[in-house]
């Protein structure tokens, strides 16, 4: 097992028994995404020690990579959830496929996340049936049940909040808090700091957050950082999500999502 490193005041994290916690999740597990996500595993285990995140698996990467029938990739999903890391089931497909713009949701999904809010336009009915396939596959190839449910882009429309109280999941989360939609609780509230790569101004303004984020954060209980596939391949991004896994591990010990319901 690894231990944290030391952050570069060379103090090492003195959060262990308290409450103060580090919530850390890998974006977009899939089989498209592969050698990426074992990069960045790799990489969230020097600063936090094994096992100390959370992953986020997409059944059907934009229709084009199915983890059903997959058997290389279920038993990397199996090694993984059997190392301790957090399973949660992130979408089905991550697209929105409704038809564009309608109104400002629709504004928001097409635009502000480049037609990844597979789940802001959904009906109950059509978002409750990808939950429950997607919840029902990858427990199954898991045999155990999944943390918890969280929508691509972190966009949740009329229609998938009401499913998530048809569905049971223990935990979920949107971009300003953690909650239970099994008892509707808020269990952290607080941005989560995530990293775009789409473009020049994209990365900017994340890196801008990011050390803003550094400083200012950290009066939080819980904090929260979100890593994706796509930021390997920016030095930038990684020297700054480095940066900011230093800085929040140095007060807030590195935890799992399932520690917020104990
Ligand atoms: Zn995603």
């Amino acid at each position: 097992m690894n231990a944290p490193l030391p952050s570069p005041t060379g103090r090492m994290p003195r959060a262990q028994a308290s409450t103060r916690r580090l919530l850390v999740s890998i974006h977009d597990v899939s089989p498209r995404s592969e050698g990426a996500i074992d990069a960045l595993a790799e990489r969230l285990e020097r600063r936090l020690g094994h096992a100390n995140f959370a992953m986020l698996v997409i059944p059907d990467h934009w229709r084009e990579a199915p983890i059903a029938g997959n058997a290389a990739f279920h038993a990397r999903l199996r090694q993984w959830a059997g190392q301790g890391i957090e399973m949660f089931l992130h979408g089905w497909c991550h697209r929105d496929e409704t038809p564009a713009t309608r109104g400002l949701a629709g504004i928001k999904g097409k635009h502000m996340t480049a037609g990844e809010g597979e789940f802001l336009n959904l009906t109950r009915d059509a978002a409750a049936a990808r939950m429950r396939d997607g919840k029902a596959l990858l427990e199954d190839i898991l045999g155990q049940p999944v943390a918890g449910f969280i929508a691509p882009a972190w966009l949740y429309g009329p229609g998938a909040l009401a499913a998530l109280d048809d569905l049971g999941f223990a935990l979920a989360e949107d971009h300003m808090k953690v909650w239970s939609p099994l008892s509707g609780k808020v269990l952290a509230r607080g941005p989560v700091v995530t990293w775009a790569n789409r473009s020049p101004g994209r990365i900017r303004s994340s890196l801008w957050f990011a050390g803003l984020a550094r400083r200012a954060l950290p009066v939080m209980p819980t904090l929260r950082v979100a890593v994706h596939p796509g930021d390997v391949t920016v030095p930038d991004l990684l020297a700054s999500i480095d940066a900011t896994l230093a800085r929040f591990a140095d007060t807030h010990a590195p935890s799992r999502y399932a520690g917020l319901l104990a």
